[in-house]
Formats: structure tokens, sequence, C-alpha cells
């Protein structure tokens, strides 16, 4: 679905009383939503290849979301006062990322797998944090073919938003660590989800996703993740967006705690 199409749905979602209020765009000196889509996916492949950078990467991104958040907060549906937001937040908003599983699928005892310190988005070559979690699909002889249902494991959006990028076409061998990635903006949290490894992706740039809705399908991709040694799963990491428009992680694992399964 593309997320102008949606705008009027969501509109109805998020406000009390059904409206026929079309939603106005402003700011239309920005660039279309469709062209940041593609800066980030151009300054993202930079950033893995090393070809841009830290600091002008850090420039780059920063305007990238600065753009996307007026852009978005120039929509009705998505200028939420905090005591709004808070309660939206309260209500089924995050949906967990892996159908058929639940928390018990999270690695480490209580989400210890997280590791958020030491990591810089800009800089591909700091390496040793994990800002993220890893969720496990029971996959013994590691075919991407869940153990249980005899089909692959469906990868669900977290939570809407619209689609920034994607990478379809990782091969054994390469280097790269997250394998066939997606990168989603939601722009109630203003933060960036990210979904590495994945096998199948079903998703384009600028499309809107909404929450819970099929995004891929779990895989072995990236360098790490395509060694026996690492059992199948899907690497779920959130940037929160600062004011200044650069990233800072958090920690996903009271979300998924709270997150309707499907
Ligand atoms: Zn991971």
């Amino acid at each position: 679905m593309r997320w102008v199409g949606i705008l009027s749905a969501l509109w109805i979602g998020l406000s009390n009383s059904a409206s026929s209020q079309t939603v106005v765009w402003s700011g239309s000196d920005l660039p279309r939503v469709d062209s940041m889509c593609q800066q980030f996916q151009q300054l993202y492949t930079q950033i893995r290849e090393e070809s841009v950078l830290p600091d002008s990467a850090r420039k780059i991104f920063s305007d990238i979301m600065l753009g996307l958040r007026t852009k978005f907060r120039s929509a009705e549906p998505f200028r939420l006062d905090s005591t709004h937001r808070d309660s939206l937040l309260r209500t089924a908003y995050f949906s967990f990322p892996l159908r058929n599983y639940t928390a018990d699928a999270i690695g480490g005892r209580h989400g210890e797998g997280y590791r958020g310190k030491g990591f810089d988005l800009f800089d591909y070559n700091v390496r040793g944090s994990h800002p993220a979690q890893d969720i496990f699909i029971v996959d013994r002889d590691q075919d991407c073919i869940d153990d249980h249902t005899d089909r692959p494991a469906d990868v669900l959006a977290m939570t809407s938003g619209v689609v920034l990028a994607i990478e379809t076409a990782w091969t054994p061998g390469q280097e790269y660590r997250g394998g066939n990635w997606i990168w989603i903006y939601d722009p109630i949290l203003d933060g960036l989800w990210y979904y590495a490894h994945n096998n199948a992706v079903l998703v384009r740039p600028g499309d809107w996703v909404q929450s819970g809705q099929k995004i891929s399908e779990v895989g072995r991709t990236g360098y790490n993740a395509y060694a026996t040694r690492s059992p199948t799963h899907l690497h779920l990491m959130y940037l929160q967006i600062q004011e200044d428009g650069l990233p800072i992680p958090r920690n996903p694992y009271s979300w998924l705690l709270s997150a309707r399964n499907f």
C-alpha cells in the first residue's frame, strides 16, 4: 500500500470521531517522501561500502530525518500531542515481529543480547556493539523453513511506517553483515526500525506498512548469520531520532514483551 493512500484510513484510526477531513500537506518546499527514501537508500549503501565519510553521512542522515519529521508532522494524523501519543502506544501499538512466536524466542534470558554501547551507524568499521534483539525460529537444519509449520517464518512490522530502504541482493560470500535488510520510519515514534538477515523481502521503498503486516521472511543472509554457528533468526534494531535528527539506539525489549502476538 502506498503511504499516501493510507492517510485517510489512518486519520480515521487515530481520531475518535470519524471524519471526512482530508489530509493537507504543508511544507511543500520539502522533497517528496519518495525522494527522501531514495536519499536514505543511497546513503545507507554508501555507509556500508565506506564510500562516505562518517561526518558527511551524519549530516546527510540528519537532513533526511528532519525532512521526514517535518513532512509527516504537517499531516493531521501524525500531529499528536504527548498524551494522545502515549495512550496510542498503550493500546496494542506493537506487533510481535515473528508470526507464531512469542517473547520466549528472544535471545538471552531477559533480552540481555542487547548491547547498545559503542554503536555508530555511520562508521561501518566500529564493531562490538549489538544494539538489537535477535529473535530465533526453530530451524534445526538451517533451511529457513520453520520446523513447526513446514513453511517460511513471516516477519511482521513491529509498528506502522514508511519503508525507507531495502536490500535484496545479498549473496553468500559478501561480507556485509545485515544481509537483506529493511529500514522503516515510524512517524508516530519518530524512529527507525531495522530488520536484518531476511530471506524474501516483500516491501519496497515508499510503501506504507501497517503494524503486524508481513514484510519479509526470516532468512540467514549476512556474513555472520549465514555461518553454520548462527541459528536462524531475525535481527531487530530500533533507533530513536533525536531533536537534531541523529539516531540513538533504544532497546526494544519492553516493546516486544507488550506486543500483540499473531
Ligand atoms: Zn543480531
